[in-house]
């Protein structure tokens, strides 16, 4: 059995990436171990509220969690992209990045009025891509219930930058 602190000592500080002063957690050994990487998926649907319709995994590394997530849930997968990737009508919503701005993307179809959503990603560092995607599931008319991280970077503050009714959705596991 693999304990959140195994997990934890398996993500690895790499200094200075992606620029100078950054450093960045490498979560890569998780997936190297089906294990860990399995006991994090466990956790995540066990946090999951009732009753899920639609998991949102944000570009690249929320699709590696969320997708199995989904399938464990019996819920839809709804990948959240980069503007410009999906080829289909989409909603967009910018947000700022500490040089230039972002805007993720999501098939309007992706989530319909009601449903109940799950937003899943590996880290929440500044909080703009967790925000972004929230924004997404309520302009399409979805309820947002849950959101879940393998990490939280609490030094960033990133809860700040939600709104006050996403904050209490947060669950971290680490
Ligand atoms: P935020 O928008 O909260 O600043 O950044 C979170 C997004 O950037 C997530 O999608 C996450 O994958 C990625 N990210 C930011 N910092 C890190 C990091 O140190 N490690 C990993 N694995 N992802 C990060």
């Amino acid at each position: 059995v693999v304990t959140i602190d195994g997990i934890a000592a398996l993500i690895q500080d790499v200094p200075d990436f992606p620029k100078p002063g950054v450093t960045f957690k490498d979560i890569t050994p998780v997936l190297a171990r089906p294990d860990a990487f399995q006991a994090v998926v466990d956790a995540m649907v066990a946090s999951a509220p009732e009753g899920i319709d639609v998991v949102c995994g944000m570009e690249a590394r929320g699709f590696i969690f969320g997708a199995p997530v989904a399938l464990a849930l019996g819920a839809s997968f709804v990948p959240v992209r980069k503007s410009g990737k999906l080829p289909r009508d989409t909603v967009e919503s910018t947000y700022d990045l500490e040089y230039g701005t972002q805007t993720l993307a999501v098939h309007t179809d992706a989530i319909r009025a009601g449903d109940r959503v799950l937003i899943v990603d590996d880290v929440l560092a500044t909080g703009g891509t967790v925000a972004a995607t929230a924004d997404l599931v309520h302009r399409l008319g979805g309820s947002l219930v849950a959101v879940t991280v393998l990490m939280e970077l609490a030094f960033l503050a990133p809860r700040e930058r939600l709104e006050w009714r996403d904050v209490d959705l947060i669950t971290s596991l680490i």
